[in-house]
């Protein structure tokens, strides 16, 4: 699990709500994902999600 935004090197923690992935594991943080990709991933044109937060 990466710990920053792969564009604008946010922190983000392994149960943050505001971290997107795609289905390559492309990590970014809500601001970017929202903002300014629009939801797509910018390395594979996939689809950000809200990451699965780690339990326990
Ligand atoms: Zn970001
Ligand atoms: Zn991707």
């Amino acid at each position: 699990m990466r710990p920053v935004c792969e564009r604008c090197d946010a922190p983000l923690a392994p149960d943050s709500l505001a971290a997107r992935i795609c289905s390559y594991e492309c990590t970014f943080c809500a601001t970017c994902a929202d903002g300014d990709l629009a939801g797509s991933c910018p390395n594979c044109g996939g689809e950000l999600l809200t990451r699965p937060r780690r339990k326990g």
